[in-house]
């Protein structure tokens, strides 16, 4: 078998979205063009395939809202300059609850926003000015968060929902964008620039300056050498970590999404994405009760489910297709094991989602031919903070644990990881996205405090 010796600069280790963002921020704002993004599999293709493609700068802390308000900017930066091809849509994030005034989450709204007057603005009786969720070009819609209290109002701008709803928090920078076109874009700027992608396996790692990373490809193994390394192998960023003799302190977590084309109009094409909040246990009949309490598998359907069912419209105003999902599963897995894909799945989340939305219940039991279940592995840390910075290896770093928002932060988390490799100085507050955190008890306890919800 044939055995290549490499040589470049960087070596970026993943070539999902968040090791493509990198190598794009190295190659566009630091000139690198000595770069390899190595990957067995085809670029974007293993949990960057499964991505819902929203975003939103919705976070109950202000580092968190900072960091998705930088990226999103980078990606408007990108959907302007390559005449739209991110396909960004900003209809928003509604998040609804049968609760009145819920004060709890209006204080999350004020502390993740911040002090800024007008950010969050709450809408009480007769309010004029909330302008509804249209389809219109990402530029033209409001920024902030309108907290709409008033039942008529809330009836009037969304019929779909159930007649219980009482608060609907409407997030306004937030919708969605093809996260796949997104990579593409970054993609051919890496090749035109000189960077390429190397097809195969890292193995191991010889660490030393530089390193040598021994890559299994489909016709023998490469030695490629790397002055730096990035580490972006997403679910398996604790592999890479191994190889390195370091710990990386990430879990992963499979979450499923269904798509199927919506036949019956239940969710209006202009529906914001739209979460219901509130925890619900799924009406069974006696029968199926007794039949899934009485199984270990199946039990927890019987049980209150966490909440966060969420629907939306997808693809064009024309189109049928809509997507659930419910990001309730909290056991961790071994992302080397077969997918622990839930036949009921389709089943639990239509009924969850039926709620809400109740036309949704006509597919109940009768989910259209041609449905799509998927799924993919948030890789996150104990706190769902990501990891953006150096490892303790000198010259490796690490972009990674993106959870279930690494699309819509992926390109502030390129510019940072970038930066980092490149020595220039990085955003303030992106220091504590860094394993640095670790050293700052007070950032901890107030992070344990917030807890770690991930929709
Ligand atoms: C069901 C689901 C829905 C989601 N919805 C959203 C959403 O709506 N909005 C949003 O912003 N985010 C969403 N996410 C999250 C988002 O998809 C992820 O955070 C993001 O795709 C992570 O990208 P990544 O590059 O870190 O990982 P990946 O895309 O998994 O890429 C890692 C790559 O590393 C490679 N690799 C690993 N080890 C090695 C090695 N040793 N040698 C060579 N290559 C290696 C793998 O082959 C892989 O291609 C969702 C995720 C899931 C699962």
């Amino acid at each position: 078998m044939a055995e290549a010796r490499d040589e470049v600069d960087i070596a970026v280790i993943g070539a999902g979205i968040i090791g493509i963002s990198v190598a794009y921020y190295l190659v566009k704002s630091h000139g690198v063009r000595s770069i390899a993004l190595v990957d067995s599999r085809d670029p974007m293709s293993l949990t960057s395939a499964q991505s819902g493609e929203n975003y939103r700068n919705w976070w109950p802390h202000p580092v968190m809202t900072t960091f998705t308000d930088h990226s999103i900017s980078l990606m408007e930066e990108i959907d302007r300059e390559s005449g739209g091809r991110l396909n960004m849509a900003r209809g928003g994030y509604a998040l609804v609850t049968r609760r009145f005034r819920p004060e709890d989450l209006i204080a999350d709204l004020q502390r993740g926003y911040g002090a800024t007057p007008g950010r969050v603005r709450i809408r009480e009786n007769g309010t004029s000015d909330y302008r509804p969720p249209r389809r219109a070009p990402w530029s033209e819609a409001p920024d902030g968060v309108d907290v709409l209290l008033d039942r008529d109002l809330i009836r009037a701008t969304f019929p779909a929902y159930a007649p219980d709803v009482a608060t609907v928090i409407h997030i306004r920078r937030a919708g969605s964008i093809s996260a796949q076109q997104l990579g593409q874009f970054m993609l051919e700027a890496i090749r035109a620039s000189g960077g390429r992608v190397v097809r195969g396996e890292v193995k191991a790692i010889a660490k030393g300056a530089p390193f040598e990373l021994e890559v299994a490809l489909e016709q023998g193994t490469k030695h490629l050498r790397a002055g730096r390394i990035v580490n972006a192998a997403g679910p398996f960023l604790r592999d890479v970590g191994a190889m390195l003799g370091e710990e990386v302190p990430v879990k992963c977590v499979y979450q499923q999404k269904i798509s199927f084309q919506d036949g019956e109009g239940a969710v209006p094409r202009d529906l914001p994405f739209s979460i219901d909040l509130d925890d619900q246990a799924l009406a069974w009949s006696d029968e199926d009760r007794e039949l899934l309490a009485g199984d270990p598998a199946t039990r927890h359907l019987t049980e209150t489910i966490k909440g966060g069912v969420h629907c939306r419209p997808d693809g064009p105003a024309d189109g049928t297709w809509i997507k659930l999902g419910w990001a309730y599963n909290e056991r961790a897995s071994d992302p080397h094991g077969e997918e622990p894909i839930d036949p009921q799945f389709p089943d639990t989340v239509i009924r969850g989602a039926s709620r809400l939305n109740p036309r949704l219940a006509a597919y109940i039991g009768r989910l259209p031919r041609g449905a799509h279940h998927y799924g993919g592995y948030y890789t996150m840390t104990e706190e769902n903070w990501p990891l953006i910075g150096r490892m303790k290896t000198e010259g490796a770093f690490i972009a990674g644990a993106l959870s279930g928002y690494g699309s819509m932060s992926a390109c502030a988390t390129g510019a940072i990881c970038a930066a980092w490799v490149a020595g220039s100085p990085i955003p303030k507050y992106a220091r504590s996205l860094s394993a640095d955190r670790y050293a700052d008890p007070a950032l901890m306890a107030q992070l344990a405090a917030i807890g770690n919800g991930s929709l």
